[in-house]
Order: C-alpha cells, then structure tokens, then sequence
C-alpha cells in the first residue's frame, strides 16, 4: 500500500516506501534485547519499513530525504529485505533521479543511503548531497568508499543547522550515529533514526542497541521530541508502519 503524502508549510511530504520486513538474522535480537525497558509484546516481531522522504517545495524543488536500502548486491543485503523499491516509489510520485535537486543523507547506515551510488555511479546525478561534517568523519571506510567518495564534488558537507532550501533545513542530532542529522520542515521534523520504534515514544530514554552512543542518543532524542511536542508538531519516521506521527 502506498503511503500517502502531505503538505507542510507550503512543502509536499511524500513518504517512499522502499521496503518492508524483518531483519535479517545476522543483526536480530528480541526487541528487549534491541530495546532495553521498552514495553514490548511477549511475541512482536519487529516488522520494519524502510522509508525515505521526498520534498517537493512551492517552486518545484525536489529534495530526497535518504535513498534506502539499495539493489541486490547493496551493503544492506546481510540484514534489509533487498532490493529496495525506491527508484519505482520516486516515479509513482512522478520524479526522475534527475529532477532532484537535492539528497539528504540522515546517517550512513546501510539502509539509508545504499541507493545513493549503484555499480559506481551516483544515481541523482544532478544533486548536492548533503551530510553532516561529524558523519562524515567518523564513518567506516568502507561505507565512504561506497556511498561518499564517488559523488565527487556532489557533496555537501554542512556543520550543524544548515538550510537546504528555503524553509528545509537540517539540524545535527548525535548519538544513533555522531552525525546523524535531521530535516525540519515547518512544525514536521523528518526524523532519520533518533526514533526507531513507537516504544521510544512511550519512554524516549529507551535506548537502542545499535546506536553508537545510546546515553547521547536518548538525550537527544528526549530533546528534540519534548520540541516538537511543545510546537504541536509531527514527526516522519523512517521504519515506523505508519510514516506520519502526531507527538502528543
Ligand atoms: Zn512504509
Ligand atoms: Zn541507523
């Protein structure tokens, strides 16, 4: 089922689903082992979506919010449900790889930015692509080596809060990665992996087992949700089934 998009702050928000399913085996634990104190279901499988966002502003500007999981042979195939579809979910909601003006890479993890280099080539060819100087310089080598280094002078390396477009800007939000970034858009923050399942809604101090430093990860993420509470705002999700989620 498609997800539907909305309209923010003059910005159309539509939600890519790039895939659904389980982790693999190599990377699975129980949820209370990947959740230590979230409140889970004796038996919930996490089922995750893989999401990436596409902003089109009120001059036709495109920004890609994360590019997925990737094809087949992606780095993402030891543990996501490859190949990602998300070059079919971009031409549902009629845009060619050209037409996007920018990427936004929330973190270099496997499953957000595999689709942002294939065999070599950069697939939005015409794009900056815009990452957090933190990221960057503590990313492993080899996911450098795949996703960064072949786009050449397409990066953008921005420190902290940077506008993108007008009124589209990213904000650094350490801790699941030391440069994760998010992008805010009106009172919707489009929030990469500082959530990662509605457990950490319920208590946002439920940390994660894969975030690189979980005390920084949770501080964070209590922060920027107690913001978006307090501006009665929403935030999009990237492996959330519903991307769209009202904080209260
Ligand atoms: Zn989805
Ligand atoms: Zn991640």
């Amino acid at each position: 089922m498609p997800h539907h998009p909305i309209t923010v702050a003059g910005v159309e928000v539509f939600p890519l689903c790039d895939a659904v399913g389980p982790m693999g085996d190599s990377i699975r634990r129980p949820l209370p082992e990947m959740f230590p104190g979230g409140c889970h279901g004796e038996s919930d499988e996490w089922i995750l979506h893989f999401h990436c966002y596409l902003l089109r502003d009120a001059v036709g500007r495109v920004v890609l919010v994360d590019t997925g999981i990737g094809p087949e042979d992606s780095p993402a195939a030891s543990w996501a449900p490859v190949p990602g579809v998300l070059g079919a979910e971009l031409a549902r909601v009629g845009v060619s790889p050209e037409e996007v003006d920018a990427v936004v890479i929330t973190h270099l993890h496997s499953d957000h930015a595999s689709g942002t280099v294939i065999g070599g080539v950069p697939v939005f060819a015409n794009a900056r692509h815009v990452f957090q100087r933190a990221e960057i310089d503590t990313a492993a080598e080899e996911i450098l080596d795949h996703v960064v280094r072949p786009l050449g002078e397409r990066v953008q390396v921005v420190d902290g809060q940077a506008d993108v477009l007008p009124g589209i800007r990213v904000i650094h939000t350490p801790g699941h990665t030391l440069g994760h970034q998010v992008v805010q858009v009106g009172d919707l923050v489009l929030s990469g992996d500082v959530v990662l399942h509605p457990t950490q809604l319920a208590d946002p101090k439920v940390t994660y087992l894969y975030d690189a430093d979980p005390e920084l990860a949770a501080a964070t993420r209590v922060e920027l949700l107690e913001r978006v509470r307090a501006e009665g705002g929403m935030i999009a999700t990237a492996h959330f089934a519903e991307p769209f989620t009202v904080i209260r």
